[in-house]
């Protein structure tokens, strides 16, 4: 990297240091390879997005150097109780990790090594030059880059600056909404992760998911309602009896609960970006595409995008100094990406027709989970109606 006139240069800037910006900026150290970060905040700030990893996600940070701070920040979870048609089915063992995200950007962002390495500020316009494209910044500095990820998320700005398409595949997919809980008048949570699905399509709730994050307990629920929906209005004046009305075996399962500070509330589109004609720019992460919340794919589609691009195509391109939109197109067709990509939007339309189809044989789906559960709680002993005695007498 080098300063030239206030003009910083550099083989890749990175616009966006959300989980796909900042994992890119660390495996490209790693590897040593020139690169900036740009991002306007120098410590990623509060902000409700991905809040949990699985196993499989843990194991692909692991994979690319990144899982140790994670872990280190993150909350263990062995245990998972399952809730289905209104009865507790099933505890199963299923290791999983409770997180904010901010905590987990800021982990992943303590592995760069050079604090020149993070460039604090936001990106205004993109503009073509010799040396590939130039990167003009709020405060009026400028970087040159030979190629340039843009992992900037879901702001709109630079994509609609450089004339590119966007598909909209399903708008107004999914409503995530996400809170602290905390449990009240002697009651006390028994598990660490607690999962009800819903008992009828009617309800259009995806999933409610509580879970063991730090000191608290945190709550996703994901579903299908819009803005003005009755449930909508009534989380906003009365979260814990909104929730009783939509899940009126919530209280029996877990006990007397309060909703503890704010609930956030995000509406999420299904899109799909078209930057394949963008001579030295490369598009990852919900820059490129969005996922559905509830399915959970979404860190899993932006980290594999960087791992593909910063351990395959990025040596490969510096060695041959071509970064031409046909050369970069190599990275949207890459197998591996195409099936993340493919398999992130077949969970987030099942996962909307398991919960809303009311046809026979997606009634009979959701019967099978049910039974499912049902025959493994079996299996393991799980004293299914233990915890309802338990539970009446605390409340
Ligand atoms: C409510 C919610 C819950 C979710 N739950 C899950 C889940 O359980 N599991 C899962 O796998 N996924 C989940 N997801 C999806 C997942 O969080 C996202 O797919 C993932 O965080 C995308 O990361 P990203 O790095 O592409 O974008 P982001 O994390 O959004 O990062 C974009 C970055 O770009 C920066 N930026 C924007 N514009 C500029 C600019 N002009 N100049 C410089 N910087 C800029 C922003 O400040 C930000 O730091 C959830 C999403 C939401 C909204």
């Amino acid at each position: 990297m080098s300063e030239n006139s206030h003009i910083i240069q550099t083989d890749i800037a990175i616009v966006g240091g959300g989980i796909a910006g900042s994992t890119a900026a660390v495996l490209l150290q790693n590897a040593g390879i020139e690169a900036v970060l740009i991002d306007p905040h120098a410590v990623f700030p509060k902000d409700f997005r991905c809040e949990k990893f699985n196993r499989d996600q843990m194991e692909m940070l692991e994979r690319v150097g990144i899982s140790g701070n994670i872990y280190a920040a993150c909350t263990p979870i062995e245990d998972i109780w399952i809730a289905r048609q209104g009865r507790l089915v099933n505890k199963m063992h299923y290791p999983h990790y409770g997180f904010s995200y901010e905590t987990a950007i800021n982990s992943i962002r303590a592995y760069l090594e050079k604090t020149d390495k993070l460039v604090q500020g936001k990106v205004k316009a993109i503009q073509s030059c010799k040396a590939g494209n130039r990167l003009i910044l709020a405060d009026g500095s400028q970087i040159e880059a030979k190629l340039v990820i843009m992992a900037n998320g879901l702001n709109p700005g630079l994509r609609k600056q450089l004339n590119i398409s966007q598909t909209m595949l399903s708008k107004q997919h999914e409503m995530a909404i996400g809170f602290d809980i905390e449990p009240i008048e002697g009651n006390k949570f028994e598990f660490d992760s607690f999962t009800f699905w819903p008992e009828k399509s009617s309800e259009k709730l995806a999933y409610f998911t509580a879970f063991k994050s730090g000191k608290s307990f945190r709550v996703n629920t994901f579903g299908y309602w819009d803005k003005d929906d009755v449930f909508m209005q009534a989380m906003k004046q009365n979260p814990e009896k909104a929730l009783n009305i939509l899940m009126p075996s919530l209280e029996k399962l877990i006990g007397k609960f309060k909703v503890d500070g704010r609930v956030h509330v995000r509406p999420v589109d299904l899109y799909q970006n078209h930057p394949e004609k963008c001579d030295g720019i490369v598009f990852v992460g919900d820059a490129y595409s969005t996922s559905c919340p509830g399915a959970g794919t979404g860190t899993s589609k932006a980290v594999t995008d960087v791992e593909i691009l910063c351990s395959k195509y990025i040596p490969q391109w510096l060695d041959q100094n071509r970064f031409d939109a046909d050369t970069l197109s190599e990275f949207y067709q890459d197998e591996t990406k195409r099936q993340s990509d493919a398999n992130s939007l077949h969970e987030a339309y099942f996962l909307k027709s398991l919960s809303l189809e009311k046809s026979l044989i997606w009634g009979a789906r959701r019967w099978m989970r049910y039974f499912y559960h049902v025959g493994k709680g079996a299996v393991s002993g799980m004293p299914i109606i233990a915890k309802k005695t338990k539970l009446s007498k605390a409340a």
